[in-house]
């Protein structure tokens, strides 16, 4: 098909102007605008995800609904493309909620002398002082402070009970791991787990331990995993399954 016959079948009337479509991104269950960039010089289609925008260059006698099969073909693409850009940023804050050991707690906010974080029932209450505060970084190191507190006990409480010994634990910032352990017996812990139920971060922590042991995921590996967590299965289950919403 060359270009003066798409140009037959789709050129009507005043396309040659930039526009806005909606695309419903079921997979999300939202609309996304699509925003079509028309060109002349260009007899081909090239679209790119931006933040959370469709972008579309179209040469000037494209029509709407053509746009529209196209991005209803491409779905997959792009909702891949939403998955990755979603995970790439905090995305621990939604409608005002935010995740704390498994629970939802409402946010509210405060103003004070000093930046602090208090849990109140299904309430955590940010307390901030002056302007153009980043909350999501007051939370972030709220949430990191936590995270490490609880850690140190579970590591201290389940290293004993395993009789196996750590040199240290850092916590970090992983884009799709939980935690980590290497050669040296250095263990590491993504922060988002604090955002996780309490059985979930000792499945982890457990995991993690077991890995000092057997330095890979066989058997004998599970095994110990299975005699410190009898239900390992679900709570990998669990994360396979639960781990978009935290990470
Ligand atoms: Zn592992």
């Amino acid at each position: 098909m060359n270009s003066l016959f798409l140009k037959n079948i789709f050129c009507k009337k005043n396309l040659n102007k930039n526009r806005t479509l909606t695309f419903n991104c079921a997979y999300f269950k939202k609309s996304y605008p699509v925003f079509i960039q028309v060109t002349n010089s260009k007899k081909t289609i090239s679209i790119r995800i931006e933040k959370k925008n469709i972008l579309i260059n179209v040469p000037y006698f494209v029509e709407d609904r053509y746009i529209l099969d196209l991005l209803e073909k491409k779905r997959n693409w792009i909702n891949n493309k939403f998955e990755k850009i979603s995970s790439k940023k905090n995305i621990f804050i939604e409608e005002g909620k935010v995740f704390y050991l498994g629970e939802k707690y409402k946010i509210q906010f405060k103003k004070g002398i000093h930046n602090y974080i208090e849990v109140n029932n299904s309430i955590l209450e940010i307390t901030y002082n002056g302007k153009d505060i980043k909350f999501s970084k007051i939370l972030e190191n709220w949430y990191r402070r936590k995270c490490l507190i609880l850690l140190e006990e579970r590591l201290f409480f389940f290293s004993k009970k395993m009789k196996v010994e750590y040199k240290n634990f850092k916590i970090r910032s992983y884009k799709r791991r939980l935690g980590s352990c290497d050669a040296r017996k250095c263990l590491s812990f993504n922060w988002r787990l604090i955002l996780m139920p309490k059985e979930i971060i000792d499945y982890v922590v457990i995991h993690e331990l077991c890995h000092i042991l057997h330095f890979n995921h066989s058997k004998l590996f599970w095994k110990e995993v299975s005699a410190y967590c009898p239900e390992y299965k679900k709570k990998k289950n669990w994360i396979n399954e639960n781990i978009n919403l935290f990470i």
